[in-house]
């Protein structure tokens, strides 16, 4: 996928910057241009750096933009990101992307941060017939929890890889696939997070039967 050049950026002031667990923030700004859920955005602190990829997390009619990040120490971004005030400037572009939803049945499966975009597409309207598999390391680590818990109900899976946590499954999304008797044939999937997250939620996919057609993947690299 193509980054978004910094000549295509556009200077916004930013609303807010909210940690909202350890090492997990939101930044938000003005809304200036329609998209589809699920799509990205590019953010540059400058126009001369090149910008990183964020999917947008927010709702497509909601007046803010919502991205959700994690710090990556040494990255050359994301700690400065997660210092920014309301008033300060980002550069940004409109959405980008083709890891858009559907109205029809879906199986989100996501990794920390790339709950994102399933974040967007339930906000925008998508619930009917979804099911959402959430990878997490630790019991803060399920963002948007209390949104989805209380639509999707049963149908609202967390996988907790480094916690026993009750009424939570324990261990990788890819375990509680693995401990699935049968998949639907006719769901369509949707995978969102690290490369190897994604690779090996794909492959195990196939191995259990659900054609590489109905498989969607969008990686955070
Ligand atoms: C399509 C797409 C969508 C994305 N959406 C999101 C999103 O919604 N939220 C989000 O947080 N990130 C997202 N990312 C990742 C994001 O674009 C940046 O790569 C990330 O935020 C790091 O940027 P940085 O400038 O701080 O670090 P960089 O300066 O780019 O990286 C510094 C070093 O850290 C490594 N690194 C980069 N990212 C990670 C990581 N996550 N964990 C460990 N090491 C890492 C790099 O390999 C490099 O060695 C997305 C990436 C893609 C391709």
């Amino acid at each position: 996928m193509q980054n978004k050049l910094p000549g295509d950026l556009k200077r916004v002031r930013v609303e807010s910057v909210r940690e909202i667990a350890e090492n997990a923030y939101v930044l938000e700004y003005k809304r200036f241009f329609e998209f589809e859920a699920g799509q990205i955005i590019s953010i540059s602190l400058s126009a001369e750096e090149p910008p990183r990829m964020y999917s947008i997390a927010s709702g497509e009619k909601d007046e803010n933009i919502q991205v959700l990040f994690n710090v990556v120490s040494e990255g050359k971004l994301t700690p400065a990101l997660s210092g920014l005030k309301k008033g300060d400037f980002i550069w940004t572009s409109p959405g980008f992307g083709k890891f858009t939803g559907t109205s029809g049945k879906a199986c989100w499966i996501a990794q920390g941060t790339g709950i994102a975009p399933f974040a967007s597409m339930f906000r925008s309207g998508q619930r009917v017939g979804k099911t959402l598999i959430h990878g997490g390391r630790y019991p803060d680590s399920f963002y948007y929890a209390d949104e989805f818990e209380l639509v999707l109900k049963e149908n609202y899976i967390r996988c907790c890889s480094r916690e026993i946590v009750p009424g939570t499954f324990h261990g990788r999304v890819t375990d509680y696939l693995n401990s699935l008797d049968s998949l639907s044939a006719d769901s369509l999937y949707y995978l969102c997070g690290s490369s190897e997250m994604v690779v090996e939620t794909r492959d195990l996919l196939i191995k259990k039967g659900v054609s590489f057609t109905r498989i969607v993947g969008e990686i955070y690299f």
